[in-house]
């Protein structure tokens, strides 16, 4: 990766976020789409769509005639953390949780806290109490370090795991707080970037980036821009992508390459335009892409298809999902406990050449099944004689 695009890349996983409060990586990503004149705007609900400069345009596009599909990248702004409630004196903090976390060796484990205009101080957590179904933190109390300078109320505090630093390199692993799904939105970022650079050559299929908010509650930002019916009504194909860091398993190493996502915990996806990816995989990433269903939670991917856009999606194998140190690794207290996130820096490169790959006109979204059918057909006949 050239230095400057790793610059870019750090520089959003330094931002900190959480479900709902993602004002400061929207921040860096308006900063970054300025600085590469791609152009971008905000749907009702907060979210950004990226590659065009109004609903009027991204309309236009989803509405042009053509067979070529437009393409759909999508990832989401937010991570798993809490929302400070109220004061329970000048250092005691009750929190709420918001997502997944970890569930063991919580109280004492050191956490940071932010408003909008970035990282205010840090804490510990203590009196941490799951939620019924006992699969995340429900609420909390963070004893501050010190008391805040300036007077702040409590809702505006927003806050997760604090390791050592927000990111950090050792060999190839890249170690952060919430490479879910940060690395996704770079991914979205850089593929606009590549775009732009190419959008004077003619025959450019259409390119849109779209950066959610609250996904892991529910996917919600991504569900209110589904309800609000552009996606839903194009007349032209559209092909959704899912850009997710999912929980490494057997089979989706981290190190061996992003993985063809087949489904998630809820679905399967789109078998033919998965062909697509499956066969662009084999032709740009021989031996360094990997393929499965990533069943260790859902993604985005489940609301699109829900919402009967034809979805595929790209995940990168990712140790100790939602900060919950199952990998293990550098700054994780102890199994299971908080950990940070981290990824590689080879499966990153390649998601960005299958985002590319994806972008090249003329693959065979209309009929990808035809090559397969004929290898099946001479098969056929060499073994008609057995019938
Ligand atoms: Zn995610």
């Amino acid at each position: 990766m050239k230095p400057a695009q790793f610059k870019r890349l750090q520089q959003l996983l330094a931002c900190p976020t959480a479900p709902f409060k993602e004002s400061l990586v929207i921040a860096e990503v308006e900063q970054q789409l300025q600085t590469s004149g791609v152009d971008y705007f905000f749907d009702p609900h907060g979210n950004i769509v990226v590659g065009v400069a109004s609903a009027k345009a991204y309309k236009k596009i989803l509405n042009q005639r053509s067979k070529e599909p437009v393409r759909v990248f999508i990832a989401h702004m937010d991570h798993p953390g809490f929302h400070g409630v109220r004061w329970l004196s000048p250092t005691r903090l009750a929190i709420k949780w918001f997502g997944g976390s970890p569930k063991k060796h919580l109280n004492g484990s050191q956490v940071w806290l932010a408003t909008n205009e970035g990282v205010t101080c840090k804490g510990t957590l203590r009196k941490t109490k799951l939620r019924k179904d006992k699969r995340a933190i429900e609420t909390a109390e963070v004893v501050l370090d010190s008391a805040l300078e300036i007077k702040t109320s409590a809702t505006q505090l927003f806050g997760g795991f604090d390791f050592r630093r927000p990111v950090w390199k050792s060999g190839k692993r890249l170690y952060t707080r919430a490479a879910d799904d940060l690395v996704g939105v770079f991914a979205i970022l850089e593929t606009a970037k590549l775009m732009r650079a190419k959008s004077k050559s003619a025959k450019q299929p259409a390119f849109i980036g779209l950066l959610t908010r609250g996904e892991e509650v529910g996917f919600v930002g991504a569900v209110a821009h589904l309800e609000s019916g552009w996606l839903t009504s194009a007349t032209r194909p559209v092909i959704a992508i899912s850009l997710e860091a999912s929980r490494t398993l057997p089979g989706a190493i981290i190190g061996k390459g992003p993985v063809v996502r087949l489904g998630d915990w809820r679905t399967v996806f789109n078998a033919d335009s998965l062909k697509v990816l499956s066969d662009l995989a084999l032709k740009i990433l021989p031996k360094k892409h990997q393929k499965r269903v990533m069943d260790g939670g859902s993604c985005e991917a489940t609301a699109m298809t829900a919402w009967g856009i034809k979805t595929i999606g790209i995940s990168l194998p990712l140790g100790n999902y939602h900060n919950e140190g199952y990998e293990g690794g550098m700054d994780c207290v102890a199994p299971c406990g908080p950990a940070p996130e981290f990824v590689h820096l080879d499966d990153i490169e390649g998601e960005l050449k299958l985002c590319a790959g994806l972008m090249k006109a003329g693959l065979d979204w209309g009929d990808p099944w035809e090559v397969q059918r004929q290898r099946l057909r001479k098969n056929l006949k060499s073994f008609r004689r057995y019938l």
